[in-house]
């Protein structure tokens, strides 16, 4: 049976997403922003709560742990190269690692850029990616405790999921997302069309995520540094993509 997800926001723009396996009961929470959206959505699925798959140490990311394991018991998996910065951890995992939610089996991708131990939770079965802070929709994590080099790297590796790899990322960022990749991509067809439906989408308060591997490629210009009409953009054709990356990377921390 295919995994069943619910997304809902979180603090001020964070996500929070279960992820259900309807064959075995269990269910995952992706992070924990804060425990009280998540049991209001466990008490509207009727879901129980069984695993909590941390994707960084970052508060916003793990401020609900600790309430949500003290009252369901549920198991705690988080990147090893973050543990010691997050809560009642149970079970660490890097890179090829095999996590399980039930019978839906994850394989554990590191990320690092965001922060030096970020992982992503890559289920192949449902074609489901949980990117926490490192993709977002037309964007991407802030470069904090990684290089840019890294980050472009870690991006690389999630481009290479199957095109239909629903994307369940931390924030809602898109609409700022695509106001910067305009700067960038002025001409992309792709860009406009993803920019008409967000606007629709934000006008109607409904989420603009899960996104898609494929349509990221078409329109996310954090995914496209090694495409030659990007790097002419900012003024850097034929230079290598990790270094275009960089560039992109600064000018939306600036934007
Ligand atoms: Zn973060």
């Amino acid at each position: 049976m295919p995994a069943e997800t619910r997304l809902f926001l979180c603090r001020s723009d964070n996500y929070g997403v279960l992820l259900h396996d309807p064959e075995t009961g269990a269910t995952a929470t992706i992070d924990a922003p804060e425990a009280a959206p998540i049991e209001a959505a466990l008490k509207a699925t009727g879901w129980k709560l069984t695993d909590i798959l941390v994707t960084h140490h970052h508060a916003d990311h793990t401020d609900g742990i600790r309430a949500l394991k003290d009252k369901h018991k549920c198991r705690v998996v988080a990147p090893a190269g973050e543990a010691a910065k997050i809560p009642a951890v149970d079970k660490t995992v890097r890179e090829g690692d095999k996590v399980q939610v039930g019978k839906l089996a994850a394989d554990v991708i590191e990320t690092p850029g965001h922060t030096a131990g970020h992982i992503a939770y890559w289920f192949d079965r449902d074609k489901l990616a949980f990117v926490g802070d490192t993709l977002f929709s037309i964007g991407c994590g802030r470069v904090i405790e990684g290089t840019p080099e890294q980050m472009w790297r870690s991006l690389v590796k999630l481009r290479g999921l199957p095109d239909v790899t629903r994307i369940f990322c931390g924030h809602e960022y898109t609409g700022a997302n695509i106001r910067f990749a305009r700067t960038i991509e002025p001409n992309n067809k792709a860009l406009a069309v993803r920019e008409a439906q967000a606007k629709q989408q934000i006008a109607k308060s409904e989420p603009t995520i899960p996104t898609t591997i494929g349509e990221e490629k078409q329109a996310n210009p954090f995914l496209r540094a090694d495409v030659p009409e990007v790097a002419a953009g900012v003024g850097m054709a034929g230079k290598p993509a990790a270094e275009v990356f960089a560039e992109i990377r600064a000018r939306k921390n600036r934007f």
